[in-house]
């Protein structure tokens, strides 16, 4: 299990960004909300998805390990 956030500040493109909490990139305290733990990022994005429709998983630390590997690949 993983904690996850999800941010109350958009990025660049108006989405709200869901981390974990080891993600390098999470927001402060106070602009992130707490979601629970959850397996990966897609089951922390289900739930923040009820909470606000513009939620999206984090490239830096949501990826799967299939996802993983095939960036990896792709770069070789
Ligand atoms: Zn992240």
């Amino acid at each position: 299990m993983k904690f996850f956030y999800l941010s109350s500040e958009p990025n660049e493109s108006g989405k709200f960004e869901i981390h974990e909490r080891e993600c390098e990139n999470i927001p402060d305290l106070l602009d992130r909300e707490y979601l629970g733990p959850y397996n990966n990022g897609n089951e922390a994005l289900r739930k923040a998805l009820d909470l606000n429709p513009e939620a999206i998983t984090c490239d830096n630390c949501c990826v799967s390990s299939f996802q993983a590997i095939f960036k990896k690949n792709k770069i070789d």
